[in-house]
């Protein structure tokens, strides 16, 4: 019977374009990644740094498993809670120029557990760009809480929206600060003067910006001189530090009330101690990897002024992600396709991902790539557009 109803709901989501399937690859994740076998040019991992596959990335986490196991156990409550984790918190509250922090098993499960925590308090209301991650969507829809949305990135429209959000004693304000399929950015400086302005609290995650902008690779706040306004800051371990596992950053009270009211602290087991131990050491070579963010910067810049002098769609683009919108599913999955055969491996974004009509392949640089791998990439690309 569920075999039945899953087949008719599934051959609806292959009649209308939009079936996913899993790609295996046989290597690491890093710049060159194998693909069924063959080789091909990465452009779709958030591996920023390049630091999958790191040495001593993988040297750490082997000691750290060596001393404390490779398994967590039980949850950070009950007797989970290892040095290595408390390590970890106390580096990642001090990178962020916070109180305290907290981690927990993803970035996903960290955006789940703040809001829902958060929100689930008496007349609390959650004011949300209208292009913010999934995760932060459902954390929001799980507590409860009233949802106000504002258009994206468009600070008229968030601050017409805390206007009519002054009724109600907590009001979060959440966004992204580099967003995930747009590689555009907030204007962080005029978004925490209006959470000030109308008393509402800044929750902003760094997930894409973090080991990327910023000194040391702080984050955008940081590099934006906003990090003391914004009072909630989330992170996650998978991408710029090629690790795993979130984490948010803030008062201590506040870390303290997710101790005793987040459930996707509570009831999840801690974090495996060597990729504690792995994150510790990925965060020291973070800090320290400046010449790779120059790199970086210098190349997205390159290849975004390339595509738009070719008359391409990069959206409002400004970081080391690159979209190319061409708008519909079709042509998606042909530029893809062609790049694919070209030995070019970049994913086609589709509905719900994205909304609907705004398709893209999205172009994730990382330091491990080179100029001649950005001309490559431009000029076929540039070839095969429709
Ligand atoms: C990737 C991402 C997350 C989730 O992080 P994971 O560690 O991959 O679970 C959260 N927020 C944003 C904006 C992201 O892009």
């Amino acid at each position: 019977m569920l075999d039945d109803v899953l087949s008719e709901k599934l051959s609806g989501i292959k009649e209308s374009g939009l079936l996913r399937n899993l790609r295996l690859i046989s290597s690491s994740p890093a710049a060159n990644i194998i693909i069924y076998g063959k080789k091909f040019m990465n452009f779709s991992s958030n591996n920023y740094l390049d630091l999958a596959g790191n040495k001593e990335v993988n040297k750490a986490a082997l000691e750290a498993a060596q001393k404390y196991g490779f398994g967590g156990t039980s949850s950070r409550l009950v007797g989970g809670h290892l040095a290595v984790h408390e390590q970890l918190e106390t580096e990642l509250a001090a990178f962020k120029n916070k109180q305290a922090s907290l981690v927990f098993a993803s970035g996903y499960q960290t955006n789940l557990g703040v809001l829902s925590a958060l929100g689930c308090i008496e007349n609390t209301c959650i004011i949300m760009d209208k292009l913010n991650h999934a995760s932060l969507w459902d954390g929001t829809k799980l507590s409860g809480a009233r949802i106000f949305v504002y258009e994206h990135c468009d600070m008229e429209s968030f601050e017409s929206v805390l206007k009519r959000t002054k009724s109600y004693k907590l009001k979060l304000a959440v966004t992204e600060s580099v967003f995930s399929m747009d590689g555009d950015f907030v204007p962080l400086r005029d978004f925490t003067n209006l959470c000030i302005k109308y008393g509402a609290t800044s929750i902003v995650d760094e997930a894409h910006s973090t080991g990327v902008f910023g000194k040391e690779g702080r984050g955008l706040a940081d590099e934006c001189e906003v990090s003391d306004k914004v009072d909630i800051t989330i992170g996650t371990l998978s991408k710029a530090f090629a690790v795993q596992g979130g984490f948010v950053c803030g008062s201590r009270k506040f870390i303290d009330f997710l101790i005793n009211k987040s459930r996707a602290f509570i009831y999840s087991t801690a974090i495996s101690p060597a990729i504690a131990g792995a994150a510790l050491k990925s965060l020291e070579i973070v800090k320290k990897s400046d010449d790779k963010r120059e790199h970086l910067r210098k190349n997205s810049e390159y290849l975004r002024e390339k595509l738009d002098k070719a008359g391409l769609n990069t959206s409002n683009s400004q970081t080391q992600i690159i979209p190319v919108v061409t708008g519909s599913n079709e042509c998606t999955r042909e530029l893809s396709q062609a790049l694919l055969k070209n030995g070019i491996y970049v994913p086609a974004i589709r509905f719900p991902t994205v909304p609907e009509g705004q398709a893209r392949i999205r172009i994730s640089l990382t330091a491990g790539h080179n100029l001649s791998d950005i001309e490559n990439i431009s000029n076929q690309i540039i070839e095969n557009r429709k």
